[in-house]
């Protein structure tokens, strides 16, 4: 039975996103529709569709349950909306939804359907017109209630679009990713190959962005919820096995801080670390070439509709296992804000309150954000290298100072100079480093008037210090003789 709400969210979506519908062969059995709910103008104007969040979310059903608001967000073309379809086949066969009843026909342990069955639900591999960058939602929302506490809860999938492809701009990403974060309490970081560090760094400054705007935020809390690394194409099997004990291990590896590591490295573990309240890692193996899109390899590239059938074996397997591990009613995370849980008709304030933050001037660029963590991260390297470059010289003043002629010691001093400078450098272009050329060039002239700096005060005092000594060796050569 499909409420009355519904219909009406379903008749005012029909002809608004075509695109979504053409795409999908059969939504019948879906109840639902993809809808975007924040997008963004030409100019970089955020627009928000308040309809559709108020018919899902003041759904009378909504109002006194507690919310799960599971999100994906990462790179353009990287099979996000694949993913998601599948979880919500789970989430129809598992749990009854605001349009529909629990799906009876489908027993957990068949909520995968028949293994030619298309995909269908979120507009996937939407060929090469890029679809619109924003935050999209599944309409129907799911309902669940624990059995033995009777609690009440809300699932809401969310899909992102446009993140990191050419044409959305850094500072955009910025947005849907501060805005993804902070709606969510399941936050799904979709990346391909291996983590890498500048993907951390990104990390990074979107969270530093959704920190900042946060204006509810207590400070003995960690201001977000679940993040979970995940990681296609995986190739490394051989170090790290697929699934989630293997991308925790791999994870863990990666995001470890050692006493030996570069500060700057070490703070961005650190700080993402002291942002989640838990982080995790799954890792998924290469799908197969029909679901890649391989012509050359696969007959049916062109026309493959998103079936299991043509998965590979292995990626099937590790898909459903996590797809049923992440969306187990006991897995579900409530969002919570201070430590409170979010009711429905709370989470659409909530929504709301940020959305209309982002889009209105009151929040600071993401620009002027990027900025200080760029400077931030620049400074932490430039400390790194100014005591490299001290440790060089202090290192070898011992050297020179045992040298008994004091002229010789004096023209050592800026031979010394230069090759710390150089080796100090060296280092810096060598470092992974974020922001533009222009910050790199800029930081470097900061660097190199600190070390000038630095060696002009160290000069001093090492010539003073050589008087000294040479007064005092003087002093002993003249007792010697007198003896
Ligand atoms: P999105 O832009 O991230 O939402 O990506 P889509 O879900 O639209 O998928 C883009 C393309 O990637 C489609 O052709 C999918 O068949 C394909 N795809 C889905 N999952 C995977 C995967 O794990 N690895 C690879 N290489 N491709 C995938
Ligand atoms: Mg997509």
């Amino acid at each position: 039975k499909i409420s009355k709400i519904s219909k009406d969210t379903l008749k005012m979506h029909n002809g608004k996103d075509n695109k979504e519908t053409n795409y999908s062969t059969d939504q019948s059995h879906l109840h639902g529709q993809s809808v975007s709910i924040l997008s963004f103008t030409s100019e970089n104007k955020i627009i928000i569709n308040e309809e559709v969040l108020k018919q899902t979310f003041d759904h009378p059903e909504l109002q006194n349950r507690k919310v799960v608001v599971f999100s994906i967000i990462g790179a353009y073309r990287k099979g996000k909306s694949f993913f998601l379809d599948y979880c919500l086949r789970f989430l129809y066969a598992h749990y009854s939804s605001i349009n529909y009843p629990k799906n009876s026909t489908l027993n957990s342990k068949k909520w995968m359907g028949d293994k030619n069955d298309p995909l269908t639900g979120f507009s996937w591999r939407s060929g090469s017109a890029r679809d619109t960058t924003g935050i999209i939602i599944w309409n129907d929302v799911f309902l669940h209630t624990n059995e033995e506490t009777d609690e009440k809860i809300a699932i809401v999938v969310i899909d992102t679009q446009g993140l990191f492809d050419n044409e959305t701009t850094a500072m955009d990403n910025s947005r849907i990713f501060a805005l993804g974060t902070l709606i969510s309490s399941i936050q799904i970081l979709n990346l391909s190959g291996v983590l890498q560090e500048d993907q951390l760094q990104y990390l990074q400054f979107a969270t530093e962005f959704a920190k900042y705007a946060k204006i509810d935020n207590k400070l003995s809390e960690k201001p977000f919820q679940n993040l979970m690394f995940l990681i296609r194409d995986w190739a490394h099997a051989d170090e790290n096995e697929y699934g989630i004990q293997g991308g925790d291990e791999y994870l863990k590896q990666f995001l470890n801080t050692r006493s030996d590591q570069n500060k700057e490295l070490k703070s961005v573990r650190e700080f993402i670390h002291s942002s989640f309240d838990k982080i995790g890692c799954s890792l998924l193996p290469y799908p197969g070439d029909s679901v890649f899109g391989n012509k050359k390899k696969s007959k049916n590239a062109n026309k493959y509709n998103g079936n299991w059938g043509e998965m590979d074996e292995d990626f099937k397997d590790e898909l459903f296992s996590l797809i049923e591990y992440l969306l187990k009613p006991e897995r579900l995370v409530l969002k919570k804000i201070n430590g409170k849980d979010l009711k429905g008709s709370e989470f659409l304030k909530y929504v709301l309150q940020y959305f209309k933050l982002f889009q209105s001037d009151k929040l600071p660029k993401a620009q002027s954000i990027y900025e200080s963590t760029v400077e931030k991260q620049m400074n932490i390297l430039i400390e790194l290298c100014i005591n490299s470059y001290k440790e060089t010289i202090h290192f070898n003043q011992e050297i020179i100072i045992n040298i008994n002629e004091m002229d010789k010691c004096i023209k050592l001093l800026p031979l010394l100079h230069k090759m710390s400078k150089c080796q100090t450098l060296l280092m810096y272009n060598e470092s992974k480093k974020m922001g533009s050329s222009e910050h790199e060039v800029k930081f470097k002239g900061i660097l190199i008037d600190q070390i000038e700096k630095i060696y002009q005060e160290w000069e001093a005092q090492m010539k003073e210090n050589m008087v000294k000594i040479d007064k005092e060796r003087k002093k002993t050569q003249k007792a010697l003789e007198e003896k």
